[in-house]
């Protein structure tokens, strides 16, 4: 579950077409946020860090 604002993203924008964009920044990564009705973009959240999805802590522990 994401987190906007300090809570879970419930509601994105709806806009047919948001006027401008901005950025809101969160201890992970950042939200593309729209200006118009102050709610992120679906799939708008960008993680600082580019994960690929790999686990390496597992292996090799012993
Ligand atoms: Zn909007």
């Amino acid at each position: 579950m994401l987190y906007f604002r300090g809570q879970q993203v419930k509601d994105y924008c709806r806009c047919q077409r948001s006027g401008s964009i901005t950025s809101e920044e969160e201890e992970w990564g950042y939200w593309d946020v729209c200006c118009d009705c102050g709610k992120p973009l679906e799939n708008g959240f960008h993680y600082y860090n580019h994960y690929d999805g790999k686990d390496y802590d597992e292996e090799d522990m012993w």
